[in-house]
């Protein structure tokens, strides 16, 4: 796969679907997030040219496609702050059939992975994504083996049509010594991200203060800072980590800031928390794989009271099973009341920002998505509420995130591009792509099995 090409047809193919998406959404209950905007109980969307032009009632748009969303509820595309996406072909591998525990298991998997396994798993994790109603994904790409694999997870980003970020990772087995492929970095950068911002941007995974010594996560972080490109990183995991201090050595070397991502920090301290808003660094929290691999119990309250604005995301189907950020969403709303040994301690609007507007700021794009208003890249979705176990819908707030599931989502959109129409993916042939995936993941069992 050449990647010179590919960036070429990526331009032309964003240039031509912004010119092409014209529609008028009509009659939808919707969600804006924006709080000029407000919620209305029916009210339509008018895209042009990929952008929202106006929000109202009997809009009038002679020559628009009239998508009808009567009935259904109408709000932001979700955005998914933290996903490993080469591992999507790994659903529930471990404790079994892998025989070990999870990290184990992908270190092995990791190993067996060919550029052609990682186009094809980050192509399935976006199908599944965007049927989900997720219209951008951050990939935290911790298994870029090689120049090769890098240009795989970004071909099948930008074919997705979905946005988002790529974070430049490393393999699973590389060294505690050894820094992240500088050099490569560099030419991701120019050949993919040198121009304006499109639907997706760079940054660099980091492996950071928990993992390595100081002298390669400094330079890493060194690295990333004097380019201006954001990074990433796990901390504070679990409760013996957490003795390490990282969000504090971070801060000392002068690393916290508005571009740095800290993922879990389950067992973080209020101190850690404060010096996170203080910095306004990002915190995303990813709670089913937090719980399910034995980190902790998610510490949504404690954000919450310490003025952390987390977002959220499904980290990997491995662990969490599905891609369902309705169900994260719930999760995060149950975990705080239950923390707060109170009913009402968060409320649904609160955890609908965490999926829309905060992780559109995380991405530093909230003048740009993350809302549905005048101005704004037409992201959003179109939720069917008329189906078993989702009507009545007695509250549209309170059914996005306590209720819905990805299979009420009927329509994605990404700068007025229709992904997903009337139920059925747009870009991919979902059933042909599940035997791809079937027959990729066979083909690495054998890999492992060899090895
Ligand atoms: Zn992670």
């Amino acid at each position: 796969m050449a990647a010179a090409p590919l960036r070429e047809s990526h331009a032309q193919g964003a240039r031509q679907a912004f010119d092409d998406a014209n529609v008028l959404i009509r009659g939808g209950t919707l969600l804006s997030m924006d709080p000029q905007v407000g919620d209305h109980a029916q009210a339509d969307v008018l895209i042009r040219a990929g952008n929202i032009v106006a929000v109202g009632r009997d809009l009038d748009a002679p020559g628009v496609p009239v998508l009808d969303a009567r009935g259904a509820i109408v709000l932001p595309g979700l955005i998914d702050t933290h996903w490993h996406m080469w591992n999507s072909l790994a659903r529930g591998y471990a404790p079994t059939p892998s025989g070990t525990r999870f990290f184990e298991a992908m270190k092995t998997l990791s190993a067996a992975y060919e550029p052609d396994d990682s186009y094809l798993a980050v192509r399935y994790a976006l199908a599944e994504a965007i049927s989900g109603g997720i219209t951008s994904v951050t990939n935290w790409a911790h298994n870029v083996r090689s120049p090769a694999h890098a240009d795989a997870e970004l071909r099948a980003m930008f074919e997705s049509g979905a946005g988002g970020r790529f974070l430049y990772g490393y393999p699973q087995d590389m060294a505690a010594s050894k820094t992240n492929d500088f050099a490569d970095i560099e030419r991701v950068r120019k050949q993919y991200f040198d121009g304006a911002r499109g639907l997706i941007d760079l940054g660099v995974a980091i492996r950071g203060p928990e993992r390595t010594p100081a002298s390669t996560w400094r330079r890493e972080m060194e690295f990333a800072q004097q380019r201006g490109l954001p990074f990433s990183v796990h901390v504070a995991v679990t409760r013996d980590v957490q003795k390490q201090r990282a969000i504090d050595q971070i801060h000392a070397s002068g690393f916290l800031d508005a571009s740095t991502e800290l993922v879990h920090a389950t067992h973080a301290g209020d101190e850690d928390f404060r010096a996170i808003v203080a910095a306004k660094s990002n915190v995303v929290i990813t709670p089913f794989t937090e719980m399910r691999v034995g980190y902790g119990i998610t510490p949504v309250k404690r954000m919450l009271d310490n003025g952390v604005r987390p977002t959220i995301g499904n980290d990997t189907t491995v662990l969490a099973g599905n891609a369902d950020l309705f169900g994260v969403m719930r999760a995060v709303l149950s975990l705080a009341n239950g923390q707060a040994e109170k009913e009402l301690a968060v409320p649904s609007r609160r955890v609908l920002e965490m999926a829309t507007i905060d992780a559109a700021r995380n991405l530093g794009l909230e003048s740009r998505i993350g809302s549905i208003a005048p101005g704004k890249q037409a992201d959003m979705i179109v939720v069917d509420a008329k189906r078993l176990g989702a009507a009545p819908v007695t509250d549209p707030l309170a059914f996005v995130t306590e209720a819905a599931q990805p299979a009420c989502v009927r329509d994605v959109l990404v700068a007025g591009r229709f992904l997903k129409r009337d139920g059925k993916l747009t870009r991919v042939d979902a059933s042909r792509l599940v035997d791809d995936a079937d027959a990729a993941w066979h083909r690495l069992q054998a890999r492992i099995k060899r090895a």
